[in-house]
């Protein structure tokens, strides 16, 4: 038989070949963001098709921005992009685990060990560690939690700026929580406004919106009733769209005007049937009913986004009706408060209910800074929520990672044949995280990981890691350097999965041409 047809222009890579090809790819990428990790860690700046720059030291964001083609580095990029979906941070950790988790499997290959031995082993050790990770967290109290959202800002701006992020992340997840155990972070809105100081950020229990009643002579405070959310309008042209015309004489028009304001009056008066005293409309509310609503005792806003009338339906526990005669017990909210009020001469609407929301108001001087403080604000809230819902931490600076890999070289030795040498590969591979954080700080890698591991077995301590102020290991309790242990669950998880997958291929079919490999600073594979 002759070949088959989908291998005409393709090029073929198989077995050994194939898998070093692989390896070197993925590595390269680990190598290329390599220098960001950790508080020391240098900055990149990525400059986009059309000439736009941007300036990060966020693993993911580097990698997402990249034009990567090589399918094995793009297999790397969604496993970092998955760590910032579950986790919101570690991003560049899970990279950086997996390239030498590769890396430690390449030597083995060399040494004759099939690479299927090599995932087996590698997945006993994933599983080991998420067991024993128990042994290893903590409870966080209050200045821990605190202590952990300001780890994961380090680096990210200046330092009394975290403070007042970490801060205040942490009050919006706890008012969010009062209400449901499990934090739905939609339910927190950010406003960011230019002008003023970080320091004068703030937050607010309830939904915050920028808006005003439609007639100032509106009560201006409602308390403890019901709201209507319409994902439509109260105006005259939806009410006549069905409606066809002929307009014979002057009177016509005017009596059918009257007829709609008269249809306008009605779904007024359904409102009051219903009890409704907030009424918010995605689209416009005629002026003509303004006076009749206020009549009715009823506050009304218009022009409300559907996402945030969304998250009015999260904090009144209401659901969004196409017209106001869909309005039914299901889908009418109820609310504690509903008030106006001005802050720097701006308005606001806050709502209160009882699905809790909060809204963070964030100053920042310049466009710039209120970029950057948003970008952090995404980081801390992912983490508060972590925190808030299970309140576990460990100890970062490596420590975690040494404390790991003593337990997985005990349960090495109890394992038979070659898999042995792939469970301690596997240890060796997660202490990088010690070697990259030392490098990054400009301090001998070798030496800093030798003092962490044998401080650790001195002391008998897991908390010990690198103190990347002095260089030497440090107890990160003391030094308030901590991580929640869903950081570390999803990266051990993220770059085994990517690592045994990639460690699986062993015949890749390149349609056209070989795509071009990323350049590989080391020579070692
Ligand atoms: P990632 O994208 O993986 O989160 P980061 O650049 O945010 O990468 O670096 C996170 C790592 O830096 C974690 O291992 C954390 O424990 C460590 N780290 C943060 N602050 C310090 C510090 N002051 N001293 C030592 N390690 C730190
Ligand atoms: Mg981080």
């Amino acid at each position: 038989m002759s070949e088959a047809p989908i291998l005409k222009d393709t090029t073929r890579s198989s077995g050994r070949e194939a898998l070093q090809k692989n390896i070197q790819a993925a590595m390269a990428l680990a190598e290329a963001i390599r220098s960001t990790l950790g508080p020391k860690g240098l900055d990149k700046l990525l400059i986009d098709d059309e000439g736009r720059t941007l300036v990060t030291n966020d693993g993911v964001t580097v990698l997402e921005t990249a034009k990567v083609e090589h399918p094995v580095a793009k297999m790397m990029i969604s496993a970092s992009s998955t760590q910032d979906r579950v986790a919101k941070d570690g991003t560049t950790t899970t990279v950086i685990l997996a390239g030498e988790m590769l890396q430690n499997a390449w030597q083995l290959i060399l040494q004759g060990i099939h690479p299927s031995t090599i995932a087996r082993g590698y997945r006993k050790s994933e599983q080991f560690i998420l067991e024993s990770l128990s042994e290893i967290v903590f409870d966080a109290d209050d200045d821990i939690k605190h202590s952990v959202v300001n780890t994961t800002l380090a680096g990210k701006g200046h330092s009394s700026m975290q403070e007042i992020i970490a801060k205040l992340s942490l009050e919006a997840v706890k008012i969010v929580a009062e209400s449901n155990a499990a934090v739905d972070i939609s339910k927190i809105k950010l406003i960011s406004q230019t002008g003023g100081k970080v320091e004068d950020s703030r937050v607010f229990r309830g939904l915050m919106l920028p808006k005003k009643r439609i007639s100032s002579d509106m009560a201006k405070e409602v308390y403890e009733g019901k709201i209507a959310l319409v994902d439509g309008g109260l105006e005259k042209s939806t009410v006549s769209t069905d409606l066809k015309l002929n307009v014979t004489t002057v009177g016509v028009l005017e009596s059918f005007r009257q007829e709609e304001r008269k249809m306008l009056k009605q779904m007024v008066d359904r409102l009051v049937e219903k009890n409704i005293s907030v009424l918010a409309c995605r689209e416009s509310i005629d002026d003509d009913i303004k006076n009749y609503l206020t009549e009715q005792g009823i506050q009304a806003f218009r022009r409300v986004s559907r996402n945030d009338l969304n998250m009015l339906a999260k904090t009144c526990n209401a659901g969004l009706v196409n017209s106001i005669m869909g309005l039914s017990a299901n889908n009418i909210g109820e609310f504690i408060s509903s008030k106006n009020i001005t802050i720097d001469g701006k308005n606001f609407w806050i709502v209160e209910g009882d699905g809790n929301a909060a809204t963070i108001v964030a100053k920042a001087s310049t466009a710039d800074v209120v970029g950057e403080v948003e970008r952090c604000f995404d980081d801390s809230l992912g983490v508060s929520v972590q925190l808030i819902e299970d309140g576990k931490v460990v100890c970062g600076g490596g420590a975690v990672y040494v404390a790991l890999a003593k337990r997985l070289r005990r349960f090495a030795e109890t394992i038979p044949g070659r898999e042995q040498l792939a469970i301690e590969a596997y240890a060796d591979a997660i202490e990088v995280i010690v070697r990259v954080l030392a490098e990054n700080a400009g301090i001998d890698p070798i030496s800093a990981l030798i003092d962490v591991v044998a401080e650790q077995t001195n002391t008998n301590s897991d908390n010990i890691g690198i103190n990347l102020l002095n260089g030497r290991p440090g107890d990160m309790i003391e030094l308030g350097i901590l991580e929640p242990q869903g950081i570390i669950k999803q990266a051990i998880i993220g770059a085994t999965e990517v690592a045994i997958s990639i460690l699986r291929i062993d015949d890749v079919l390149w349609a056209k041409q070989e795509m071009e490999m990323p350049e590989l600073p080391d020579e070692d594979v």
